[in-house]
């Protein structure tokens, strides 16, 4: 089976895309006096073509994030050697196909999703890698644990088997002020210490927080992973998916 691959116009396109936000994710890690390795790029493929995720591949970027089940499986079954992390929402009957194809999932928002998925990970894989979604902006439409009660979920999905939490995500409100937009980053971080010191025996390393608009913030805060749509492929065309 042959790929799919952009043309030589949209590979330059991407590749400059991609040199441009290296360029912000270096500068910010200096002025957050932090190593460049300590902040890793995922690139959110949603909506764009398999050949502009295997540009991207081409020039080194390992890890795609992906929002929509379908679209991602089929990504994945042609590129299955890159690493792929499920940052959507999860609907409940839909975690199997996560649990079995996806090396990280950064939108676990409840319980229930984290034992679907460590009940439903193949014993023969890996641990999967999860984060637990908070909700720092407490709209009752949105998604996610509440930050206040945080550390008895914590402390259950520690139990869990087949899953490792590696730490928190969120997707705050967009602001345009880079004060605020690191005041709100800054909770995730505080809240991400203090389970640290409960609990110390678990690996709770990563802070997934940053998009295009607000990726310096994050970095400043202490983000691990920073997730970039826009300002590497372009704005997403949504089609009959909105
Ligand atoms: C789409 C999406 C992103 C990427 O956002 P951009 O603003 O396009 O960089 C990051 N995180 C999540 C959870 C998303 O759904």
């Amino acid at each position: 089976m042959s790929l799919p691959q952009a043309t030589p116009q949209r590979q330059q396109q991407l590749q400059e895309n991609f040199q441009k936000v290296e360029q912000r994710i270096e500068e910010a890690c200096h002025k957050a006096e932090r190593p460049r390795e300590s902040v890793q790029l995922l690139a959110v493929s949603k909506t764009k073509p398999l050949e502009d995720v295997l540009s991207l591949a081409a020039i080194g970027q390992q890890a795609f994030g992906e929002n929509y089940l379908q679209e991602a499986l089929d990504k994945i079954a042609q590129a299955p050697d890159l690493e792929w992390h499920f940052i959507g929402p999860i609907q409940s009957n839909k975690t199997r196909p996560i649990a079995e194809n996806f090396a990280w999932v950064h939108s676990v928002d409840r319980l229930k999703i984290a034992r679907r998925l460590s009940e439903q990970r193949p014993p023969n894989s890996a641990a999967l890698k999860i984060l637990l979604e908070i909700n720092l902006d407490d709209e009752s439409s949105k998604a996610g644990f509440n930050e206040h009660d945080i550390e008895d979920a914590v402390s259950e999905v520690l139990q869990m088997p087949h899953i490792e939490l590696r730490g928190l995500m969120a997707i705050p409100m967009i602001r345009s002020d880079f004060a605020g937009q690191r005041a709100v980053f800054r909770r995730l971080k505080i809240l991400l210490d203090a389970l640290q010191k409960k609990f110390p025996d678990a690996r709770l390393d990563t802070l997934s927080m940053g998009m295009s608009g607000d990726l310096e913030a994050a970095i400043m805060e202490g983000a691990t992973w920073i997730r970039i749509g826009t300002d590497l492929f372009g704005a997403r065309d949504y089609g009959s998916k909105a």
